[in-house]
Formats: C-alpha cells, sequence, structure tokens
C-alpha cells in the first residue's frame, strides 16, 4: 500500500495530512489614535491637542496624522495620563456575606473556588478605575500566580500583577525568627516560584503597638540577600525599623508612621531607598466597613476605637508633609487597599493633595513613572512615550484643576488594549 506523501514544508510544519484551516487566522490589530487635548506624560511634562498612535501592545508615536484605518478615540475634554500604578494592594482581600475574609485562612471561611472569583472581581475593579498595574504584598493565595498569568493574558479583565506570594512576618505570639541560612534560603525559594518582591514585616502592625519585630542583623540579611538575587524588598516599618530598614538596604518602606525622622529621610533619600506612605485609604476603609471588619483577627473594638479617632480630622501624618520637602526623596503611591478598597485605589492620591498639600502632577508622577521606577519597570510602563507599554488612561476632566477627575475615568488601555471606554 502507497502512503500518501505530502507537502515536505508541511511535514516540517508538523501538519502533514492535516485538513486545511477552514477560518482565519488572526488579523493583525489596527493601529489605535487617540485624540488628546491634555496629556500629562507620567514625568511631569504637558501636552497639548496632539495625536497618540498606538499600535500592537506599544505607543508608536506621539504627534503626526492619523495612520490610515487607524481606530480612532476622542478623548477632548479629559485628562490623559499613563495607566495608574499602586505599589501597595492585598489584591485578594475581599468580603463575603457581608464578612471580611482573612486570606491567611485559605479555604477555611469559604469555598476556595468563591475565594478566587472575588479576586477576579477585584481585578475588574481596579483595572477601570484607571489601575493597570498593582503589586500585591501578601500573605499570598495559592491562586496568586495563576491569576498574575490570567490578567497578563488578557484573559479576565485585571491589572498587571506583581506578587510578593509570601510575608516575612514574625508578629505573633510563639514566633521565632529562622537562623541566617534559612532566611537566605527562604528568599531564594520565593524567588524560584516566581516572587515579583520579597514583603518583609519589620514592625507589629499599629493594632499591635508597632514593635520591631526582626533585628537590624536579621533585617540585613533578609534585604542583603534579596539584593544579591536581584529581588526588590518591601517593608512594612514603623517608629525605629524605618532606619534599621534603610540601612539594610531595602528597597522601600512602606507606612513608615513614627520612623519618618530628619534623619532617617536624608537617609533614605541618599540611597534611593522609596517611600510609600499608604495614607488617606486603608484606615478610612477599615472605619467605612467597619461592620464587615469587627471581630474577626485583631480588628477589635479597640483597635476601631483608635482609627475611628485617627480619621476624624483628616490630616496626614506631620511626617508625610516633611517628607514632601526633603529633596531627592522618591516618593511613591501605594493605597494597601484590602477588601472594599479595591477599585477606589486613586483615594489616597486625593487624599495627599486635599490634606497633605501634595502637588496634583507630582501625585500623579508618584503613580506612574516613580511608581514605575520603584517597581524596576520603569523603562516599560508609568510614562506616555514611544516605545513604551501603551498602558493609557483617561478621566473627565482637568485633574490638574480638581484631581476628583481620578474618580471619573472615562478611558482605560492595558498593554494597547481599550477595556473601558465611556465618553
Ligand atoms: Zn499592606
Amino acid at each position: 500500500m502507497k502512503s500518501v506523501q505530502s507537502h515536505p514544508s508541511a511535514a516540517l510544519l508538523g501538519v502533514a495530512n492535516k485538513p486545511p484551516l477552514t477560518w482565519a487566522l488572526p488579523r493583525p490589530r489596527r493601529p489605535i489614535a487617540l485624540n488628546v487635548a491634555t496629556l500629562l506624560d507620567g514625568k511631569g511634562g504637558t501636552l497639548r491637542d496632539t495625536v497618540v498612535v498606538v499600535s500592537g501592545d506599544k505607543i508608536e508615536r506621539i504627534g503626526g496624522p492619523v495612520p490610515q484605518g487607524a481606530q480612532v478615540y476622542d478623548l477632548g475634554g479629559m485628562t490623559v495620563a499613563p495607566g495608574l500604578i499602586d505599589t501597595h494592594v492585598h489584591v485578594t482581600y475581599h468580603f463575603s456575606h457581608d464578612r471580611f475574609i482573612d486570606n491567611r485562612l485559605v479555604g477555611q471561611d469559604e469555598p476556595v473556588p468563591d475565594s478566587v472569583l472575588f479576586s477576579v472581581e477585584n481585578g475588574v475593579r481596579i483595572l477601570e478605575a484607571g489601575f493597570t498595574t498593582v503589586q500585591s504584598l501578601g500573605p499570598g493565595t495559592p491562586w496568586d500566580l495563576p491569576l498574575r498569568e490570567a490578567w497578563a493574558r488578557n484573559l479576565v479583565p485585571g491589572p498587571r500583577l506583581l506578587t510578593s506570594l509570601q510575608w516575612f512576618r514574625y508578629d505573633q505570639p510563639g514566633q521565632t525568627v529562622q537562623p541566617e541560612a534559612e532566611l537566605r534560603a527562604m528568599v531564594r525559594d520565593l524567588k524560584a516560584r516566581g516572587a515579583d518582591a520579597i514583603k518583609i514585616f519589620a514592625s507589629t502592625s499599629v493594632r499591635e503597638g508597632s514593635r520591631p519585630t526582626l533585628t537590624q542583623a536579621q533585617l540585613d540579611v533578609i534585604c542583603g540577600e534579596c539584593n544579591s538575587q536581584g529581588l526588590r524588598s518591601v517593608v512594612h516599618a514603623y517608629t525605629s525599623a524605618v532606619k534599621m530598614a534603610v540601612q539594610a538596604g531595602c528597597t522601600a518602606i512602606e507606612h513608615g508612621t513614627g520612623g519618618m525622622t530628619d534623619e532617617a529621610l536624608a537617609l533614605m533619600a541618599a540611597k534611593g531607598t522609596f517611600f510609600d506612605p499608604t495614607v488617606g485609604v486603608v484606615t478610612e476603609n477599615y472605619v467605612a466597613n467597619k461592620d464587615k471588619y469587627l471581630g474577626v483577627g485583631n480588628y477589635t473594638a479597640e483597635a476601631f476605637a483608635m482609627m475611628e479617632k485617627l480619621i476624624a480630622n483628616p490630616k496626614p501624618p506631620e511626617e508625610f508633609i516633611r517628607s514632601l520637602k526633603v529633596p531627592g526623596l522618591k516618593i511613591v503611591y501605594g493605597s494597601d487597599a484590602t477588601a472594599g478598597a479595591h477599585g477606589h485605589n486613586a483615594e489616597g492620591l486625593l487624599y495627599r493633595i486635599k490634606f497633605g498639600g501634595q502637588d496634583p502632577m507630582r501625585a500623579l508622577v508618584s503613580a506612574t513613572s516613580l511608581a514605575a521606577e520603584s517597581l524596576n519597570l520603569g523603562s516599560e510602563i508609568g510614562s506616555i512615550a514611544p516605545g513604551m507599554t501603551a498602558d493609557i488612561v483617561a478621566m473627565r476632566g482637568d485633574y490638574l484643576a480638581d484631581a476628583t477627575a481620578l474618580r471619573e475615568m472615562a478611558f482605560v488601555m492595558k498593554g494597547g488594549r481599550v477595556v473601558k471606554y465611556q465618553p
């Protein structure tokens, strides 16, 4: 019997003897042209009345004619900016049946598929609010990596996700810190498992007294190992732990409350340590959702009394206002959004501007190019320029005149794909 001879090139392609395709292969996407009235480039620059041309997932050019056949979006009457970046969220935290679900108890309070779908919902809310990139800083869930993958592939709408997967945390009774070799191995293990950064608790939570939980030597080991592995180290630090973390060469300080002495701030500026003050969202959100948090873990009545007192007079800590005046200090934007705050990520920017006196342009830069730099992504995202990934948003109104435009996100493009257009 004579075998059927297939075309040699077909054999090479591994499609021998298969029927030809009867459907069309995907066509290259049309270029997209954004007609822009006001554009803030994310680095402090402003452009007026121009065109942004997007090809594939990249910004091809700014200015010049609209390419033939391009899909055109009219963004007049809006402020165009790079996709916003939130360097500190807890992307999987959510409410279920009006209760806060503690992600440290995966599968105990509700079935895992429910938890996963609530996380997907958080992603939709975050992206539609104009945040195209977020960093989730633990405690991490088994679905952090699948979520990162699903959002990267645009299987479901969601932000570009960076995750710490886990955290180094020693604030529970009876916990001991591992010896040096083990700490180093833990950092390397997280890297091997795909962590984008290492999250370290150098202090207990505000609700538990803000005490240091690691020694200088232990911080030196963890952040030192991160640095030698090319991993960023992001440290939750209050009071004396701030200076310790800066001295240890850690990448970023989260919160910083009670530790931002002039000396610590100057040291951070000199060493290029990023500062994320996380003001204006997290405590306000706890109080706004008190009924859902009260009684879960350390969300006690006493803790709420303290938090309610704290936000009664909306004003950022004095040290945040002082930090704005420190030359060269890299203040980035992170909301610390947990359950209830996803999709309201920009509220901390408004708070900084309205109550902290931060210049709106600097606030925007802190949530775009500077945030991107803090994530080691400064050459890819966080600004609008040719060659950059096309993460572009537009808010209704004039942001520089009235920053509440942040609440009116009318257009969101992530990686060259338009995910929202509500002019
Ligand atoms: Zn946090």
